[in-house]
């Protein structure tokens, strides 16, 4: 075949994954505007006001809250890489992917893990995290997944920061996938570094990671007694670009239009409010769950724990998830997640992520859900979803 590039045009999906979900027209707008220097005074007075924006979203005073140029997973890092030196004895916290990744972000840091693991579905355990914390009296962080995206439950990390600061250690704390969807209350808990990603609840293109560090976390990293392994994240260095009175002089050059995104989406953000934005992922997660109850499929967390921006649903027996998903991709451009891990095969992950938290959003998921499953023959209830989702919003 001659190699013959056209202009790419993607098709037009509804996003309900994992990430990236659906980003709103303003915010693709913004994305086009002109590009500027990155030094240019217009763009240096834009870059305050996502700061703002930022401490608004974490609910921070935090002076250092900037994005990472680079996804969540540069946010993870940036905060293990800066706090972690060869050594230092880490709590790390694992119920699915995320936690798994914290681990290995310790190892190659040159600190030591100390792992706490509950089951996958589960939330991480206070009562396990204190006692390691009593058998491990020199462990410098605490780090735990507030919202894993890969399961679908929501630790309590209100708890897990106090128990943190009780036996005198720091946390790092990953908000991906909660940040704009369920309260996240940086300054409340007490927690130290914290990121989180754009393309999640916060319905912006991915590419960013917003992080927070509270004053006695950015001590640590100013103390350190060894330099930060990574160049790129130093944030002694990344501060001389995004610090508060910082001189602005080039470190790298900053994704110029993509913080045009961003600080559109934050704008969207804190016009609806965060508790509203809160509301919203609660009430759809509720219609989508009496719409997947009534057919006959289950979660795979228990009432309580569960995130209602992701949700994680038992595949009905016999019936092969794959071929479900794309079909929905296929016939109604619609994608849903896969399982990860231990739970490949066996779930679907049903993400219901800022913009795309809406109630069409639901109608239209459970619609299509019950339709390529009414064609395979698969043992579900139909004609029932829509009316149930419906009764939550009635
Ligand atoms: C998505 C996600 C990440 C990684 O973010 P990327 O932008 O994909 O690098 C980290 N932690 C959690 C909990 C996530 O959901």
């Amino acid at each position: 075949m001659p190699f013959d590039p056209a202009s790419f045009n993607p098709p037009t999906r509804t996003l309900m994954g994992p990430g990236p979900s659906d980003v709103p027209p303003r915010v693709l707008e913004a994305l086009s505007r002109p590009t500027i220097g990155h030094l240019d005074p217009r763009f240096v007075e834009m870059m305050e006001e996502v700061k703002g924006l930022l401490q608004y979203a974490f609910m921070t005073e935090n002076a250092l809250t900037m994005p990472v140029s680079a996804p969540g997973s540069a946010g993870m890092e940036t905060c293990f890489a800066n706090l972690v030196e060869p050594g230092d004895k880490v709590i790390v916290c694992i119920n699915g992917v995320f936690g798994g990744r914290m681990k290995e972000n310790v190892v190659r840091c040159g600190g030591e893990a100390v792992v706490v693991e509950d089951e996958w579905g589960s939330v991480v355990d206070p009562q396990k995290v204190e006692a390691a914390l009593q058998a491990h009296p020199d462990a410098k962080i605490l780090a735990f997944v507030h919202a894993e995206t890969s399961t679908g439950a929501q630790s309590d990390a209100a708890t897990l920061c106090r128990l943190a600061g009780e036996h005198g250690c720091l946390t790092i704390v990953d908000t991906v996938t909660s940040l704009g969807g369920t309260p996240v209350k940086v300054d409340e808990w007490g927690a130290d570094a914290v990121y989180s990603g754009t393309q999640k609840c916060l319905s912006c293109v991915p590419g960013l990671s917003p992080v927070t560090f509270s004053d006695r976390a950015l001590e640590a990293v100013k103390s350190r007694k060894t330099p930060v392994q990574s160049w790129f994240l130093d944030l002694n260095l990344v501060l001389g670009y995004w610090g508060s009175g910082a001189q602005r002089t080039y470190h790298h050059t900053a994704p110029v239009n993509s913080l045009y995104a961003l600080h559109e989406a934050l704008l969207i953000l804190r016009e609806e409010g965060l508790e509203n934005a809160w509301a919203r992922h609660e009430l759809n997660h509720r219609a989508l769950k009496a719409g997947l109850e009534a057919m006959g499929i289950g979660f795979v967390v228990k009432e309580g724990d569960r995130l209602p921006q992701l949700n994680a649903v038992t595949v009905p027996e016999g019936v092969d998830e794959a071929a479900v998903r794309r079909t929905l991709l296929e016939e109604f451009n619609l994608e849903i997640g896969a399982g990860l891990g231990v739970l490949a095969g066996k779930v679907w992950r049903i993400g219901l992520m800022g913009h795309a938290s809406n109630r069409r959003n639901v109608l239209f998921c459970l619609a299509a859900l019950e339709s390529v499953l009414s064609r395979m023959d698969a043992p579900i209830e139909k004609g029932v979803a829509v009316d149930a989702a419906m009764a939550v919003y009635d």
